[in-house]
């Protein structure tokens, strides 16, 4: 047929890959090229894995845990993860409402893979993590997207919530604390938005609690299956190990909800992965039910790089910067800065423009607010070792003030 044959189908080719990911690439690129790039773009911890958790892979390997598991995980994992909803979420999830699959990214398509009709409804309040609405889209749904004031911490209102759910509507998708915006729900934020739901029998609730263990001030975490225990029968719970135990690349993720759901995404597992690598879900193990004590040193450490980003964004002529509840991003409004022009003549007119800009001027690589459906904002992961911050930080001022009104 020759190359041109090949087409992406027409939802994938206007889906992409990830955002997030090509600003990593593009600004990998220019490091290769010998560019001092500091990259600011993929959420991941700095930190290692602990070492209780890499002695448990390298145990597991030794005794031949090296073949496909259980479809959606261990029993030993399932324990563990159903053991960890009791235990920090007073949530019961018996074993088969639990699941575990190759990362939360791979849980939230597994959900929406195995529940969404074409032309289904979810409901994503914006600005949201990229992959959401390129998921729902992926899996024939449509992505309902509804703007969120900075002014109300970028969540989600109940009147908003009221507003958009319709007959269509198979799902709204909650993230505390959120990827970008840092911001998390209290109870007091949930309950209303609980409350609509508790009126519309017919619309889940996903819940995405990736950023649960990084959050700050006294912060009190809390998840809605909890919260609302009428709401549990159509809650699914997402969690994984990816940030808190800086394990991104071990790939596993898990959730708890209603069995009819959790055996319905076991089938697309079965069609995708198979399974979760069974090295990974040993670490997995290990991570959950291992001591937990240091969690509280990596949030501290956060603070006080959230503290100074935040800070030296806001001195910054152009840039605000809301001071986030959880996890390690901010998502600053470079509102003040459109309309200038770069000392090359060109003329900022979106985030876009403004974070190309910081990339080739400062060599800071960071994410547009478009790419997370919000404009104009970009945002920082923070998650990056404090001198680095400092320096990137001092190159996107110097760069801010070369700009010319
Ligand atoms: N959920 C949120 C909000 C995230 O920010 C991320 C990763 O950036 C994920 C889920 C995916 O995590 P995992 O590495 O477990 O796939």
């Amino acid at each position: 047929i020759g190359e041109a044959g090949f087409r992406p189908a027409s939802r994938i080719a206007s889906v992409g890959v990830s955002k997030i990911l090509q600003i990593g690439a593009r600004a990998a690129a220019m490091k290769r090229e010998g560019l001092p790039v500091i990259i600011l773009g993929a959420g991941e911890p700095d930190f290692d894995t602990p070492d209780n958790v890499k002695q448990a892979a390298k145990a597991a390997i030794d005794r031949g845990d090296t073949k496909y598991t259980g479809l959606d995980g261990t029993p030993e994992l399932k324990k563990a993860v159903a053991e960890k909803f009791r235990r920090e979420n007073g949530v019961d999830y018996a074993l088969d409402e639990v699941t575990v699959a190759t990362g939360a990214k791979q849980i939230l398509f597994n959900a929406f893979m195995a529940t969404i009709d074409a032309g289904d409804e979810v409901i994503i309040p914006t600005p949201y993590w990229t992959s959401y609405s390129d998921i729902v889209e992926i899996c024939g749904g449509v992505p309902v997207l509804i703007p969120c004031d900075e002014e109300n911490g970028f969540r989600l209102r109940a009147d908003q919530l009221e507003q958009a759910i319709t007959a269509k509507t198979r799902w709204v998708l909650l993230n505390s604390p959120s990827n970008p915006s840092g911001a998390a729900y209290s109870e007091a934020d949930y309950r209303p938005l609980l409350d609509v739901l508790l009126k519309h029998r017919h619309v889940w609730l996903m819940v995405d609690d990736m950023y649960e263990h990084i959050v700050y001030d006294g912060f009190r975490f809390v998840t809605p299956a909890a919260l609302e225990p009428r709401l549990k029968d159509r809650t699914l719970t997402i969690n994984g190990v990816s940030k808190a135990y800086a394990m991104t690349g071990w790939r596993i993720g898990y959730a708890g909800g209603p069995k009819t759901l959790i055996k319905a995404m076991a089938v697309i597992q079965s069609q995708a992965t198979s399974c979760p690598s069974s090295i990974g879900q040993a670490a997995a193990v290990e991570a959950l039910n291992g001591p937990q004590d240091f969690l509280t040193g990596r949030q501290e450490s956060f603070r006080k790089r959230r503290d100074m980003v935040v800070a030296r964004l806001n001195a910054i002529d152009g840039l605000t910067c809301r001071t986030p509840e959880g996890a390690f991003y901010t998502f600053a409004s470079c509102a003040g800065v459109l309309g200038k022009r770069t000392p090359a003549g060109k003329a900022i007119e979106t985030d876009a423009d403004f974070t190309d800009y910081l990339l080739e001027q400062a060599h800071v690589a960071v994410v547009p607010g478009s790419a997370f459906g919000l404009s104009p904002y970009f945002r920082i992961s923070y998650a990056t070792g404090e001198q680095e911050l400092i320096t990137a930080l001092q190159r996107i001022a110097e760069a801010c003030a070369k700009l010319t009104a």
